[in-house]
């Protein structure tokens, strides 16, 4: 098959076209730059089945191929406060230019939402037909309307135009290829724990995530793409195994053998109390269920750091 793979410097989408080179497939990645890196993808350059364009999504391109993957966007919260209307872009324009091309060479389509179109959720856990509760006006709407808008917009394709399209949620995932630089709770909690420097916890730490390591999402959003009537769907991928973010930090700690301390710092605005997914749908239709516990995928991704840190430490 030939797959398009746009945010696919990304961290996640970098994993997703080694998923689909190493099962054989030709795969373009496009890519703005914007958040990601041409180095999580420099390993495929030998592959004469992998290409990657630097392409801005929000502008059409010709491609021809079966299946379009639509990961490009902003994904963490200091990335969208950096980029705000990049990110809106992103979701509302580039999902159409992506839609419109999926529609013109038949292909399926899916496209990357978000745990953050449940906003700080009044439902617990969350999902799929929970309707969400977001401030459309604050600093994340950038971020969560947009998402939200890209969802509005792929129904559509499927109602109007007949798209074979999908829509998956994805709740926090982390592993190796994390940037150290994005401001997640994952690649900070890590560097700072390797760099001997304190811990900083947002808020009082009761906040919770459910953290899903990137191979298991993977897994899942290959399933949602190629399974049998998943067209119009919405699928929640994520790991139900919820921790308080006080909680991760201590795992941190622990994990890394390191003795640094944890120190307070103010919770951001809008800041999610609970995050859960609800993955009984994505189970029993997609035969889907993540396999990596926190404590062996945190164990990785730290030993991915430590050697990226001795690479190139982090200024
Ligand atoms: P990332 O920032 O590492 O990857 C996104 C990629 O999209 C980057 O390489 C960036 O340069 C690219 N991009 C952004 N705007 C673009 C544009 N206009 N044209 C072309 N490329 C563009 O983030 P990620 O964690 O890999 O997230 C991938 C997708 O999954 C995003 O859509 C994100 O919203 C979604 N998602 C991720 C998580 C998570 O925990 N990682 C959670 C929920 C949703
Ligand atoms: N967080 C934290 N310290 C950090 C970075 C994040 O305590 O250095 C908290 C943040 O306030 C949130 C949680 O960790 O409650 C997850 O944050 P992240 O930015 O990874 O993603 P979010 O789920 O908020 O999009």
């Amino acid at each position: 098959m030939r797959i398009l793979v746009a945010g696919g410097a990304g961290f996640v989408g970098s994993h997703l076209c080694d998923f689909f080179i190493a099962q054989g497939h030709a795969v373009t990645a496009l890519d703005s730059g914007i958040t990601g890196r041409a180095q999580n993808v420099a390993h495929l350059a030998h592959s004469d089945r992998f290409s990657l364009l630097e392409h801005d999504v929000t502008e059409p391109i010709a491609w021809q191929g079966d299946a379009v993957f639509h990961l490009a966007s902003p994904a963490s919260p200091e990335g969208y406060l950096r980029h705000p209307i990049q990110t809106l872009r992103v979701n509302s324009v580039g999902t159409e230019v992506l839609l419109t091309l999926a529609r013109e060479n038949g292909a399926k389509f899916l496209f990357a939402s978000t745990s953050e179109v449940y906003g700080d959720p009044l439902v617990h856990p969350q999902s799929e037909t929970y309707w969400g509760n977001v401030n459309p006006v604050g600093p994340r709407a950038c971020y969560d309307e947009g998402k939200r808008f890209g969802e509005a917009l792929t129904m559509e394709y499927v109602r109007q135009h007949a798209v074979d399209a999908r829509i998956i949620r994805i709740f926090n995932t982390y592993g190796p290829r994390n940037d150290p630089r994005d401001g997640r709770v994952v690649p900070n909690f890590i560097v700072q724990a390797l760099a001997g420097s304190p811990i900083t916890l947002y808020g009082d730490g009761s906040q919770t995530r459910s953290f899903c390591f990137v191979g298991d999402l993977v897994r899942g959003i290959a399933a949602a793409m190629f399974t049998a009537d998943t067209q119009g769907e919405v699928f929640n991928l994520g790991n139900p195994d919820e921790r308080s973010i006080r909680e991760f930090a201590e795992l941190i700690v622990r994990l890394t053998g390191t003795n640094v301390p944890i120190v307070h710092k103010p919770l951001p605005a809008d800041d999610p109390r609970r995050r859960r997914p609800d993955i009984s749908k994505a189970q029993a239709r997609l035969n889907w269920t993540p396999q990596t516990s926190l404590e062996e995928g945190v164990a990785e991704t730290i030993a991915y750091f430590r050697q990226e840190l001795e690479r190139q430490p982090v200024q």
